[in-house]
């Protein structure tokens, strides 16, 4: 293929160079193989958590596809003079593949996200709704809260299975969302694509608002998150220590030939 760019490895962490939409195409490529394609949406916090966990570590190894869904990995990206083309935010993505998924007749199932109290719908059927409204040909194979715990797996992938799915949108947050997908690979047999996409529902919905374009432009969407969801403190400062790992790495192997 025309786009098969080199990854890039930063910090032991492979991300893939790719555009949004070379994305797209590669996506074309999964549907028409038999197989499941695993794709994690990468940021900073996933090559720090990469760092001490080495069961999440192989498995972003052995994804089909890491994107690039973090400024603070272009801009790392352009520091080692490997530039990433864009970043590739799995909160726009989602949209890109749910209207891949109306135009090419793909089943597409939401899995994870909050469950809806009493009779109000769940984050992943108003999802759902709203993709269906903006893409009137779609077809939802089914939507479902559940868990990313062990003891709910196997009713997990009965309800999959049964609905026939395609592509599975898989939102339980890094790295449950991307173990959850690597330890079933081989149990979901009508599924070709499956992608960890963290809140980005919560985002579809407006349960989360994302912000404006020109704080995404400033690269500032990060800062944005942390003042609108304080609570994220702590995991945030995945971000400073991942800007002190490279600049720490870049520097330690500058005798070594670089690091990549
Ligand atoms: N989530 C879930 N079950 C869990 C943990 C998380 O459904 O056990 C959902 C949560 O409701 C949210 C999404 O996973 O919609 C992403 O969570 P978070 O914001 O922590 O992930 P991030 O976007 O930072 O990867």
């Amino acid at each position: 293929m025309k786009d098969e760019r080199q990854s890039l490895t930063i910090l032991n962490t492979p991300v893939h160079a790719v555009t949004m939409a070379e994305t797209l195409a590669r996506t074309q490529k999964f549907m028409a193989e038999s197989r499941l394609h695993q794709i994690c949406t990468t940021n900073p916090e996933f090559v720090m958590a990469a760092q001490t966990d080495d069961a999440f570590r192989q498995i972003l190894w052995q994804a089909d596809l890491c994107l690039p869904d973090g400024i603070g990995l272009v801009v790392a990206s352009r520091w080692l003079k490997k530039p990433l083309p864009e970043r590739v935010p799995g909160s726009e993505l989602v949209y890109h593949l749910a209207e891949l998924c109306a135009q090419e007749g793909w089943r597409l199932f939401l899995l994870g996200a909050a469950p809806g109290i009493g009779d109000a719908p769940g984050i992943a059927e108003e999802a759902a709704a709203i993709f269906q409204s903006r893409y009137p040909d779609l077809i939802i194979a089914g939507t479902y809260a559940g868990s990313p715990d062990p003891a709910e797996n196997e009713a997990i992938l009965k309800r999959i299975n049964d609905s026939g799915a395609e592509m599975l949108f898989v939102a339980y947050g890094a790295p449950k969302q991307d173990k959850w997908i690597a330890r079933n690979r081989e149990a979901l047999p009508t599924v070709r694509m499956a992608i960890g996409i963290g809140g980005s529902l919560d985002f579809v919905t407006g349960k989360s608002i994302r912000a404006p374009r020109w704080v995404q432009n400033l690269g500032l969407e990060w800062l944005h998150r942390l003042i609108k969801e304080p609570w994220r403190w702590r995991r945030m400062l995945a971000l400073p220590r991942f800007v002190l790992a490279v600049v720490v790495g870049k520097l330690g192997s500058r005798g070594a030939g670089g690091q990549g």
